[in-house]
């Protein structure tokens, strides 16, 4: 039945796996010709057919899909088979607006499953495991995708969702869980439970698989040391799928794109040019094998570089850094750019968890930007002018890394809300 291991395919010298792309992307630029008159209508209008697309050389002639697109073919705008050849939809989470709606047949299900399988043989899981997967189950993309590839590895599978902790760490001591699939802000929350209730010794996990969101390099350092286990990052989004598009391997220097599946090109969020391998820029995708919801040349709005350096685990697949969030993720305050990321960098070398709120507002016509912070449970119980200086040492830090000053305002431990899904990092009054 499985067919997701192919080393083969994996490990493809580039000249081959270029030519199967090209292959593949004739195929579905045609199918989308034929099949969706919405992005057939965009191509008419930038005077471009299905006859000028010859290789993957070519692709930068093919008009751009936005999420305004998304939205404005919703729901069934974009499909590339009638509904009744599909069997599922999914939908986005909805963290920069409306959701939007993806569709999938039977055979986008089996790639999708296989790319998250391969996900979990690259964080060294087998059949031998039993994989615990606490993403949102229903619309979110997460629950299934993993639950998939932990079926077509043979894991023994436990579909716990997200909620309920105290179930979570019953079943995960219990049964014994090896690996676990959640969002990385939900995999700190647990690991912080773990050691509140002193159940170390308890849990056997030896790996994560974590995405989603953004994380920095910092927070899989503390969510591995916390857990003892090693914490592979996978990536994906509802529109290409869900989780699997890239993923993970023993190396962790970046996410190898399921490059049989998708292309991945950057360019210039202002310009569209696309840019060079190596630069910095906007991330673009173009499914090559998705029947349902076909979509060439779709830009997610991540931010992120893609590099082919030799990897050591034999696979050939392009490599994509940590996206360093979104470009909506990012906050223009007072003139400069800020990422929610750089902040969390900035906590966690400082040794504070990652728990963390970030409130800017608009008063007279100026930005105000405030940072909440959760204290150590050994800061709070520490004198007010320690606390006070602390926070002193954190404005400096973040005006270092930022250039811009924060306020600071060390607050209670676990006083700010957990997220059992994406965490919710910022709070722009200036939008409401
Ligand atoms: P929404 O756009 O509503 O959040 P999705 O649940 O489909 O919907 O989320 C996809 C997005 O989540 C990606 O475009 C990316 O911004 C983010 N994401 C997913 N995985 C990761 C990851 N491993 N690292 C950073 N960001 C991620
Ligand atoms: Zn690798």
């Amino acid at each position: 039945m499985a067919n997701y291991y192919q080393p083969e395919i994996e490990t493809m010298p580039y000249e081959q796996l270029r030519q199967l792309q090209n292959e593949r992307l004739l195929k579905q630029v045609q199918h989308v010709w034929d099949n969706v008159p919405y992005y057939r209508q965009k191509m008419e209008e930038k005077g471009v057919t299905p006859a000028d697309i010859q290789s993957v050389d070519d692709l930068h002639k093919l008009p751009f899909l936005t999420k305004a697109d998304l939205r404005d073919a919703y729901p069934y705008g974009l499909m590339g088979k009638p509904k009744s050849e599909c069997v599922r939809i999914h939908s986005t989470s909805g963290t920069t607006g409306k959701r939007v709606m993806a569709f999938y047949t039977q055979h986008d299900i089996d790639l999708w499953e296989d790319c998250c399988a391969r996900a979990i043989v690259a964080a060294g899981g087998t059949k031998e495991d039993v994989l615990h997967v606490s993403y949102g189950y229903g619309l979110f993309t997460g629950g299934m995708g993993l639950h998939g590839g932990g079926h077509k590895v043979g894991c023994l599978t436990l579909p716990m969702s997200s909620g309920n902790t105290d179930r979570q760490l019953q079943f995960m001591e219990d049964l014994g869980s090896t690996i676990l699939c959640c969002t990385p802000s939900y995999a700190q929350y647990l690991a912080e439970s773990i050691h509140e209730r002193g159940l170390q010794d308890k849990i056997h996990l030896k790996a994560g698989i974590f995405g989603a969101e953004a994380w920095s390099e910092d927070m899989r350092r503390d969510i591995e040391n916390r857990l003892g286990i090693k914490a592979y990052d996978i990536f994906g989004l509802t529109e290409l799928s869900g989780p699997g598009v890239s993923f993970e391997c023993e190396e962790q220097t970046g996410m190898h794109i399921n490059e049989d599946h998708f292309i991945a090109e950057i360019i210039d969020p202002d310009t569209g040019e696309v840019l060079p391998l190596g630069s910095k820029g906007e991330l673009v995708f173009t499914s090559l094998t998705k029947e349902a919801f076909p979509l060439l040349r779709y830009r997610t709005r991540d931010i992120c570089m893609l590099s082919r350096e030799k990897c050591s685990c034999g696979r050939t697949f392009v490599k994509m850094a940590k996206p360093m969030g979104r470009s909506d993720d990012m906050l223009i305050i007072r003139g400069v750019n800020v990422f929610p990321s750089q902040i969390e960098t900035v906590l966690l070398q400082k040794g504070y968890p990652a728990n963390y709120q970030i409130i800017v507002d608009r008063v007279n016509n100026t930005d105000t930007f405030e940072v909440m912070v959760e204290m150590n449970p050994e800061l709070f119980s520490d004198s007010l002018a320690k606390i006070t200086s602390a926070e002193k040492e954190l404005v400096s830090a973040l005006k270092a890394m930022l250039g811009i000053s924060a306020k600071v305002k060390l607050v209670a431990p676990k006083s700010i809300t957990r997220s059992e899904g994406k965490a919710v990092r910022v709070i722009d009054k200036r939008k409401i």
